[in-house]
């Protein structure tokens, strides 16, 4: 039987992506599957449901029930995994750390539940990963959010009334949110230089044609991560640093580390030394920011008027480009176990297995389920 795919509009507060587009939609009956949509499940998106070609659409309940694949951005509501039949399955972005109780209902209902964001980074898994298309769409804005508010251009300027200097940015961590900020960044003309703490970033930055900054400390981890640092390499880093950003015009910061809060790197001394006029942009605001001084969702100027910015959920504001990457992911990561329409998972694949978080009434993520039995 025709496996059915189900997605919904999402109820998260800004969310403005959707797990499904039209293009995937087809691509994903082309590979025989049954789509089911809540009516205006795209419309946030600018994918109206008259693009949904040969997709039925329905209410919300009536898809839930019928669902054999729920494919989400956000997590599922409480309500919608109890509306939910047994032995469903889930994608998504699903962030298990943030809510037991889900896990929870995801276990007792015998969903088979997969955090995206869990799949192993592995060659085989680029296509799929929600992140990595993710950080490029925040990597991008957090960068255009910057220029729009410094009050200078980003360019050099040569005009009638003198020349203008280029803007100094600087893009802490060189992830992929970091890589797209100095694409972007450079793409407006300024001045841009990039650092990290894995060593093999300094090639990535040059050859987008910014600086690398070295900052005398290299921390490179495990699976292409960094570590988190010692005390000792902390503070060299933080010293050459508050040096550096005496002169820097815009700073975009991206660092993080899997798994831990993000990584403190610019203090509010550091701030105190910045010019009147700079302006950070802190990606990393909602997992507690790179700087000391941000304030997630908050725009906030120094006394020394310095603008500090904590962007929320940045690839919901480019919904389209955004959902058009993520629908693929989630689409590349569904072909691994969809055969002529049915759908079979092969627990032997890695990115099955480690990607998922709950299935037949158990918990398979060992930190989900140890934060499940101590909540
Ligand atoms: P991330 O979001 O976890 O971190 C962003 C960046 O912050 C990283 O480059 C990290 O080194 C840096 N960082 C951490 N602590 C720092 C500090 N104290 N100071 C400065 N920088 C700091 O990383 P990400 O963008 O998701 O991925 C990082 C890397 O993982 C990629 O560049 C790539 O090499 C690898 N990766 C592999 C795959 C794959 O093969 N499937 C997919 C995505 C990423």
């Amino acid at each position: 039987m025709a496996t059915t795919i189900v997605a919904l509009r999402e109820t998260v507060p800004g969310e403005r992506r959707v797990a499904l587009t039209p293009e995937v939609a087809k691509k994903l009956r082309a590979r025989g599957a049954r789509i089911v949509l809540q009516d205006g499940t795209g419309a946030s998106a600018y994918f109206p449901d008259a693009t949904y070609a040969d997709s039925e659409i329905a209410a919300a309940s009536t898809a839930l029930a019928q669902a054999d694949v729920l494919l989400k951005v956000q997590p599922p509501s409480l309500e919608e995994i109890a509306a939910l039949k047994e032995g469903a399955v889930v994608i998504g972005h699903l962030q298990p750390h943030l809510a037991p109780e889900r896990t929870k209902a995801l276990r007792d209902r015998k969903i088979t539940a997969f955090a995206m964001e869990l799949l192993p980074r592995t060659t085989r898994a680029q296509a799929m990963d929600v992140l990595s298309s993710q950080a490029a769409v925040s990597g991008y804005k957090a960068v255009l959010i910057a220029a729009e508010a410094a009050p200078k251009f980003f360019p050099m300027l040569t005009t009638a009334a003198g020349t203008i200097r280029p803007s100094k940015v600087l893009i802490v961590g060189a992830g992929v949110a970091g890589l797209q900020a100095i694409a972007t960044a450079k793409r407006l003309g300024a001045q841009v230089e990039g650092f990290d703490v894995r060593p093999e970033t300094k090639e990535q930055i040059e050859s987008l044609g910014a600086k690398f900054l070295d900052l005398g400390v290299s921390a490179a981890g495990s699976g292409g991560y960094a570590r988190e640092l010692t005390q000792e390499e902390r503070d060299k880093q933080q010293q050459a640093l508050a040096d550096h950003l005496k002169n820097i015009d815009v700073v975009v910061t991206t660092a993080a580390v899997p798994g831990r809060k993000a990584p403190r790197i610019i203090s509010a001394a550091m701030v105190a030394g910045m010019r009147p006029g700079a302006v950070i942009v802190d990606i990393a605001a909602e997992t507690g920011g790179n700087c000391e001084l941000t304030r997630a969702g908050e725009f906030i100027t120094t006394d020394n008027g310095v603008g500090i910015i904590g962007p929320v959920n940045l690839p919901a504001s480019a919904p389209v480009h955004a959902s058009e990457m993520y629908a693929r992911n989630l689409y590349n990561f569904l072909e691994l176990s969809l055969k002529d329409g049915a759908l079979t998972l092969d627990w032997d694949d890695e990115l099955i297995a480690k990607t998922c978080i709950t299935h037949a009434g158990e918990i398979r993520h060992e930190p989900t389920k140890a934060l499940v039995d101590g909540s």
